[in-house]
């Protein structure tokens, strides 16, 4: 059978519901697939046998006329950076060697109780650091486009996943554009949904008041679901609102609406030619659709990144420091003394840009230099989040490219990362600001790799940011 021919997780349903298909069939054709694909060095792990059982037990609930979940027979793919009890997570890092997760992710527990299937865990950058996926400890994914280029980071594993059909569904975590950047590299859909909608909690964290999980599919209409399923308060996140997400409706037709382009985002030199043509294409048929586009003065791009890294650092360093070789994983068989335990382990465990990141992040926050970084970056935060806010006042949607070129060369940008912090310069806005954001595919270039595009919406807005995205 060919899962590829499955576009939207209703049709499966659909084939289900008719016996075309069993949950069983389905879970083994995703299987087959993983092992045909091997060299895309998507999974870290699979959890072959499991999904098996769990496909049996669906499928024993089918025959006997159970009730079934909203995800019956959807097979999922985790990002190793989110917690499934009883399996092992290690966020791509040394430093997680051997660590078993001792509870689920409110994320996982969520789609469990709705019939979905978890396949495995995917590769990743490790913490969720990066934009290629080349700083996993088990290597580089490649994209299944052209196997020489980048799967784009850090869910990178989880984008291709969905890409080369070796699951449905996959979920990311969405820090600077995690999940939106690879989906735009792979031709998938990704949604971060907005802060504070979906718990974090059993997700490992990186930068927790820009972390948030969010899905890569096929479809804007599966992103929604998932999404919906996914959100809603929860008492072991304090940061989740009580603002839950509301379904989407994609029967009734869009309403024309009023998009705004900021500044030069979209006529920027930095831009990959293809990527703005096909931009500009999209731009235009949203006119002939009889949607309102405008730009808007927007002046603070070059903050973006400086601001962005300056924040997620700090808080990357306060994060990472309960990765002692004591409480979780890895320790150093070099280590004599207490202290030379916390150092060796870190030093062997963690990865040279986590800990690039970690210094940073410890410099920014350090007494002399706090104002001068941290507080700056603070302040930036705050006049980009009041901006979006009053842009967001008389316009619907914000719209912005994706990335600013398509998926680069494996090895490309490896030895500059200010290029490769460039590569999110579109994406990290809606994290710095708290804002919904969906990149989903409007073409490619001479390549033929894919391009995305993306819509950035009001808070708790998701409801209206997928429909009018499903619609054009
Ligand atoms: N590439 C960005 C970074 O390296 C974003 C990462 C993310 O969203 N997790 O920080």
């Amino acid at each position: 059978m060919n899962v590829a021919s499955y576009k939207t997780i209703s049709a499966i349903q659909q084939d289900i519901e008719s016996g075309i298909v069993s949950v069983e069939q389905l879970v083994s054709a995703y299987l087959q697939n993983i092992n045909k694909q091997k060299h895309l060095n998507v999974f870290l792990e699979v959890f072959e046998n499991e999904a098996l059982e769990q496909a049996k037990a669906l499928d024993e609930k089918h025959k006997t006329g159970g009730k079934k979940g909203k995800l019956f027979g959807v097979v999922i793919a985790l990002k190793d950076n989110i917690c499934y009890k009883n399996h092992k997570v290690s966020a791509s890092s040394r430093i997680l060697e051997g660590f078993t997760a001792i509870y689920s992710a409110t994320v996982v527990e969520r789609l469990l109780k709705e019939d979905a299937i978890i396949i495995g865990r995917t590769n990743c950058d490790e913490f969720a650091m990066g934009s290629s996926n080349e700083n996993s400890a088990f290597g580089t994914v490649l994209n299944a486009a052209d196997n020489t280029r980048v799967s784009g980071g850090s869910s990178g594993g989880s984008a291709v996943a969905v890409q080369a059909n070796l699951c449905h569904v996959a979920l990311g975590s969405d820090t600077g554009g995690s999940i939106r950047q690879p989906a735009a590299f792979t031709g998938t859909v990704g949604l971060k949904p907005t802060y504070g909608s979906v718990s974090r909690y059993g997700l490992i964290a990186y930068a927790s008041s820009f972390d948030q999980i969010g899905p890569i599919t096929h479809s804007v209409e599966d992103a929604a679901l998932v999404t919906q399923i996914m959100a809603g308060k929860d008492e072991f996140d304090s940061t989740t609102s009580s603002k839950s997400v509301e379904v989407a409706d994609f029967s009734k037709p869009v309403q024309p609406s009023k998009i705004a382009i900021l500044g030069t985002m979209v006529e920027n030199d930095a831009l990959q030619p293809e990527v703005k043509q096909t931009t500009a294409n999209f731009i235009e048929e949203l006119k002939a659709k009889g949607n309102t586009v405008e730009t808007v003065e927007f002046t603070y791009l070059d903050y973006l990144i400086p601001a962005y890294y300056a924040l997620t650092t700090a808080e990357a360093s306060s994060n990472l420091a309960r990765f002692d070789g004591v409480h979780y994983g890895f320790r150093s068989s070099n280590a004599t003394d207490m202290e030379s335990v916390y150092k060796k382990s870190r030093t062997e465990g963690f990865g040279r840009e986590v800990k690039n990141r970690i210094m940073l992040g410890t410099f920014v926050l350090s007494a002399g230099y706090y104002d001068a970084y941290y507080a700056q970056a603070q302040k930036v935060r705050r006049l980009l989040r009041d901006g979006i806010k009053k842009i967001l006042e008389n316009y619907d949607f914000i719209l912005l490219p994706a990335t600013p070129t398509t998926a680069f060369k494996i090895g490309e940008k490896t030895t500059n990362p200010v290029e490769m912090y460039l590569a999110d310069i579109f994406t990290v806005l809606a994290n710095l600001t708290g804002n919904p954001a969906l990149v989903f595919p409007i073409g490619k270039d001479n390549e033929q790799m894919p391009i995305g595009i993306q819509l950035i919406g009001g808070h708790f807005k998701e409801k209206e940011l997928m429909e009018f995205a499903a619609g054009v």
